[in-house]
């Protein structure tokens, strides 16, 4: 997994499950960068947001 910004190498990788989904966090410590990706590729922020929403 590589920064899509900046193209470094060495993310901060978070595992997380919301609303029983596989959603893992990718955060780039050199520019900040934040990815999401769950079981069906990359998501969008909204996307996120919406799984947070459907967990509750
Ligand atoms: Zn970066």
């Amino acid at each position: 997994m590589r920064c899509s910004n900046c193209a470094h190498h060495d993310l901060v990788a978070i595992q997380l499950t919301i609303a029983s989904e596989e959603v893992a966090f990718y955060r780039c410590p050199r520019c900040d960068a934040r990815t999401w990706t769950g079981s069906t590729g990359e998501l969008t922020r909204d996307g996120v947001l919406e799984l947070v929403r459907a967990g509750r």
